[in-house]
């Protein structure tokens, strides 16, 4: 079973829509000869296969007058016939009830629907009514869509990990480069459906490669914030995965107090082999500093945090179709100063984890994920914009005078540097810095401007401390 995806493009530039517009209506022009010719009876009656019928084309020149690239208009030939088919197939489907309906002579229904099958019914003067009636001549009505095969398209990641789609246009050689607002790449056939200036990708995956359990995604566009206590906190201000704290935490302890103790017995070993016990030593060795248990419970652990994170990024894209998070896979010097070394290890891991669990999710249920620039986005205020304190998970804003609940503003100003128009994904810390402050200052003068965030995810940050589902 194939399950449909669409990706769509960002920020479009008018020229490059333009040209691919273009394109689709001209292959409109050949969807609409397709049906003239073979849209009805008579066509099908000519028992010709998409091949055949683009060789004809090809010998006789009328695939000339197209203006398009060859693969082009052959894709969209097979597409119209294929059309062809299933408008064909859904009349014949009303058919064969008729003639159930008309008589109850086995052998009289097997002929009717052996000749139906075989589109033969011109001469059977009942076949030849029903599918009048139930065959509506169809006629093209598609002059917005360009088919793209799979080897005729490349996907590149740019510098600023912006993802763009590069597609054939009208010259040979010349693809248009599409931004998409998506981290996943399409993949198989394209459908590019254009729409008042932007390009919708929509392409199909195979479910077997799915989960079978996959649920489709949500529609909401929702922003998260990597947390250490919770793997993740969303924008609507709900916690997911909220095991994840005690789960680290014990396993930082536990691992603490095994490496002490391993310590230990590895000087009483030593201390053994220097006075010349080396049956001793062997026996602590084996016995007690054997690595066995070690990475099984290395392993237990491990896949512990993974469900909690992929359980987490789930409920997020339950209810989401586009989730806006920073990028994990980058890693630059921490401010989440974590102290210990041994916790650092264990917080860079379940990074690595959370943003395997955001691609991989979002491929399998079709949600598109945004990498937005996520600098500054815990240490200001999402209403006001201006740098507050933050202080555990409690978030001061001393403009606003609010205290909002940290995670959840870092989650909604997470969101909101999606849209933000001055704010990429790689412009540098200090910028992004200056960008901010220069915004506030140029409000201070003017009245306050409530910004995009909804009420709800306002009422939501601000809710007490003692609601916190933590
Ligand atoms: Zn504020």
């Amino acid at each position: 079973m194939k399950v449909s995806r669409i990706a769509r493009s960002a920020r479009l530039n008018p020229g490059k829509y333009d040209v691919l517009a273009e394109q689709a209506r001209r292959l409109g022009r050949v969807r609409s000869e397709v049906w003239q010719r073979y849209g009805s009876a008579a066509g099908v009656g000519s028992g010709l296969t998409d091949r055949q019928l683009r060789d004809r084309w090809l010998a006789d020149g009328t695939h000339i007058q197209f203006g398009v690239l060859a693969n082009a208009w052959k894709e969209t030939v097979r597409d119209a016939m294929g059309d062809i088919a299933a408008n064909l197939a859904s009349a014949k489907v009303e058919v064969r009830r008729a003639i159930v309906r008309r008589t109850d002579d086995l052998a009289e229904r097997k002929r009717m629907f052996t000749a139906l099958k075989a589109d033969d019914w011109a001469d059977d003067p009942f076949l030849a009514r029903q599918m009048r009636k139930h065959w509506n001549r169809g006629r093209n009505r598609t002059h917005n869509q360009i088919l793209v095969r799979a080897d005729k398209y490349n996907t590149i990641v740019d510098g600023r990990g912006r993802l763009w789609l590069a597609v054939p246009g009208l010259e040979p050689r010349k693809m248009v480069k599409i931004p998409l607002s998506t981290t996943i790449a399409p993949t198989g056939t394209l459908r590019l459906i254009l729409r008042s200036g932007r390009v919708e990708v929509h392409y199909q995956i195979d479910a077997a490669t799915m989960r079978s359990s996959q649920r489709p995604c949500g529609d909401a566009t929702v922003g998260v914030d990597k947390g250490y206590t919770e793997a993740l906190t969303d924008s609507e201000g709900q916690h997911h995965g909220v095991q994840l704290g005690v789960l680290l935490s014990s396993e930082s302890d536990r691992l603490k107090e095994r490496n002490r103790r391993r310590a230990i017995l590895r000087s009483i070993a030593n201390t053994a082999a220097a006075r010349g016990d080396h049956a001793k030593a062997h026996r602590i060795k084996v016995n007690n500093l054997g690595t066995v248990k070690r990475d099984r419970q290395t392993a237990r652990h491990r896949a512990r945090v993974r469900t909690e994170i992929f359980t987490a990024v789930h409920r997020v894209v339950d209810e989401a179709a586009t989730v806006v998070a920073e990028d994990l896979t980058k890693r630059f010097a921490g401010r989440k100063t974590l102290g210990k070394n041994l916790n650092r290890r264990l917080a860079g891991w379940t990074k690595g984890v959370t943003a395997e669990a955001l691609k991989s999710v979002s491929e399998r249920r079709g949600s598109a994920l945004v990498h937005v620039n996520a600098a500054y986005t815990s240490q200001a205020c999402h209403r006001c914009g201006r740098f507050g304190r933050r202080s555990g998970d409690r978030f001061h804003c001393t403009s606003c005078g609010v205290v909002w609940q940290a995670d959840v503003n870092a989650a909604i100003n997470i969101l909101q540097r999606a849209g933000d128009p001055d704010i990429a994904l790689h412009t540098p810390h200090h910028k992004v810095k200056q960008i901010l402050q220069d915004r506030t200052d140029r409000h201070r003068t003017r009245l306050p401007v409530q910004d995009s965030s909804s009420a709800t995810a306002e009422r939501r940050a601000n809710h007490p401390r003692s609601a916190m589902s933590t």
